[in-house]
C-alpha cells in the first residue's frame, strides 16, 4: 500500500508492481501528480546531471548517499528514452522535458499500468494501525489490510494542490522524530519600512552572489536575483532560503563580475560625469537610482569631486549588501519543505523505519531537501527505487 501518488509514490509503485508485488496506490487529490505538472514552469526539471549528496540539506547529510548512488540521473534518463520523451539540458546541468511535464506523469502512469498497480484516486488515507501481521488502514474507500505501507505524502508546500501533514503525523504515531519543518526554496520578505526604497525595483533581475549566516557564511550561490514588491526572489534567493534561519542576515554581492572599487576609482580619474550617471553604467540604471536616492547630493556631484572614501563606501555597500529578512512567503509559495521524518530512524538502504517493520518513508516527507535545479525529483526517484527494491526483497523473504 503506497500513500501518495506524487513523484515518489508513482515511481515506487511502478517499480514494485513490475517486480511482481501487488500494489495499491492511493491519493486524496482530485488531479494526479499536480506538483509534477506545475514543476519547472510546466516542463519538469526532472533531474540534475551533477547530483551529489552535497546538493542536499539534512540533519544527517550522509543519509541520501546510498539511494542516490544506486539510482542515478542516468537511470531516469534511460526510463525517459524507453518512453521516447525528448529532453534538453539547461543552465547548470538541469534537465527539462522539451514539450511538457505531462509526459513525465503519463510515463509514470504507464509504468504503473505495466506493473498492474491498482490506483484509488481521490481517496485519502485517514489512519494506519499496526497489527500482528502488518497494518490496517482506514481510507475513504474502506479498510485495507497490508503487509507493508509506504508513506509518500510529500511536504507541506502548496496546500491548495493537496499537501497535507499526514505523513508527519503518521511518523510521530510510530515514534519517529520530525526534524522541524519549514518552507524552503521560497522568496524572502522584508518589513515594509526596510523595503520601501527597493519596492520600486520590483521585476528587476540581475546576477548576484548570496550567502547567509552569522559570522561563518553558509550556502554561497551565484545565480540571478529578482526584486519583488515584498522582498527578494529568483534562483539566488530561493537557494539561500533553504539555509536561512530567522533572525539571520543575508549578504549579497550585487556586482560579482565587476570590481566596483576599481571601476569607480578609474571613473574618478577619467570621467567628467556625475556619480549617478557613472554608476548607472556599471550596474542596472534602476538599481543605481534607487541606491543613490537617499543621497541626492552625492549622486549629483561630478566624479572628479567625489571623495575616495565615499566611493569606496558605495562600492562596499553594493558588494556586501547585508539585510535581515523578516520572513518568507511561506508554504503558499515554497517549492519544497525542509526538515521532515528524521533519517536517523530510517534505513538509508531501504527507507524502512527502524521503529516499525514494514513501514517506509520516501520522497519529500523525509528530512532530505535538494537545492533548486532538479535535485528534489532526483531524490524522489532514488528513494522510491531504494524502497521498491526493499519491498520486493522483504516480501520474498516472508
Ligand atoms: C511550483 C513547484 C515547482 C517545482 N519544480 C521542481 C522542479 O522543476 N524540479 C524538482 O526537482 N523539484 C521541483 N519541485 C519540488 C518537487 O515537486 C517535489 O520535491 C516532489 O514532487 C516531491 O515528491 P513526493 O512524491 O515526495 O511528493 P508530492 O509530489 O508532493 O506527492 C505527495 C502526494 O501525496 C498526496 N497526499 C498527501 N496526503 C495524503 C493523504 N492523507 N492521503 C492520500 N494522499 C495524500 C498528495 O495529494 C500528493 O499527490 C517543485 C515544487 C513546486 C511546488
Amino acid at each position: 500500500m503506497i500513500i501518495g501518488a506524487g513523484a515518489a509514490g508513482l515511481h515506487c509503485a511502478g517499480k514494485a508492481g513490475q517486480r511482481g508485488l501487488k500494489v495499491l496506490l492511493i491519493d486524496h487529490a482530485a488531479k494526479l501528480a499536480e506538483k509534477i505538472r506545475i514543476s519547472g514552469g510546466g516542463r519538469c526539471n526532472f533531474t540534475n546531471l551533477d547530483t551529489t549528496p552535497a546538493n542536499f540539506l539534512s540533519d544527517n547529510p550522509h543519509f541520501c548517499r546510498s539511494a542516490l548512488a544506486r539510482y542515478t540521473p542516468q537511470d531516469f534518463i534511460a526510463l525517459l528514452h524507453r518512453h521516447r520523451i525528448a529532453w534538453h539540458e539547461k543552465h547548470k546541468a538541469q534537465l527539462f522535458c522539451d514539450d511538457s511535464s505531462e509526459q513525465v506523469i503519463a510515463m509514470l502512469v504507464r509504468e504503473c499500468e505495466i506493473g498492474h498497480v491498482e490506483r484509488w484516486q481521490p481517496c485519502a488515507a485517514r489512519a494506519v494501525r499496526a497489527e500482528a501481521d502488518g497494518f490496517e488502514l482506514d481510507t475513504d474507500r474502506g479498510k485495507v489490510k497490508t503487509a507493508q505501507v509506504v508513506v509518500a505524502t510529500g511536504g507541506l508546500s502548496i496546500p491548495k494542490i493537496g499537501a497535507t501533514d499526514f505523513g508527519y503525523r503518521l511518523a510521530r504515531q510510530f515514534g519517529h522524530h520530525i526534524v522541524t519543518t519549514r518552507p524552503a526554496l521560497v522568496p524572502l520578505t522584508f518589513d515594509p519600512v526596510t523595503w520601501e526604497p527597493y519596492a520600486a525595483l520590483s521585476g528587476m533581475s540581475l546576477a548576484a552572489t548570496i550567502a547567509t549566516g552569522k559570522g561563518k557564511s553558509r550556502g554561497g550561490f551565484a545565480e540571478d536575483l529578482l526584486f519583488t514588491h515584498r522582498g527578494l526572489s529568483g534562483p539566488a534567493v530561493l537557494q539561500i532560503s533553504s539555509y536561512w534561519q530567522v533572525g539571520e542576515p543575508v549578504r549579497i554581492d550585487l556586482s560579482p563580475a565587476l570590481d566596483l572599487h576599481a571601476a569607480l576609482a578609474q571613473a574618478k580619474a577619467a570621467s567628467q560625469r556625475r556619480l549617478g550617471n557613472e554608476l548607472a553604467e556599471l550596474i542596472p540604471r534602476r538599481l543605481a537610482e534607487a541606491w543613490l536616492a537617499a543621497s541626492p547630493e552625492l549622486a549629483a556631484k561630478p566624479m572628479a569631486d567625489q571623495r575616495d572614501r565615499d566611493l569606496a563606501d558605495l562600492a562596499d555597500r553594493l558588494h556586501r549588501w547585508e539585510l535581515k529578512p523578516q520572513g518568507t512567503e511561506g508554504y503558499r509559495k515554497a517549492e519544497v519543505t525542509a526538515g521532515g521524518v528524521d533519517t536517523r530512524e530510517l534505513s538509508s538502504q531501504t527507507m524502512e523505519s527502524s521503529l516499525a517493520r514494514g513501514l517506509f518513508f520516501i520522497g519529500e516527507v523525509v528530512d532530505v531537501t535538494g537545492w533548486l535545479g532538479g535535485y528534489n525529483f532526483q531524490w524522489a526517484w532514488a528513494s522510491a527505487a531504494a524502497c521498491a527494491g526493499a519491498l520486493v526483497a522483504s516480501s520474498a523473504s516472508r
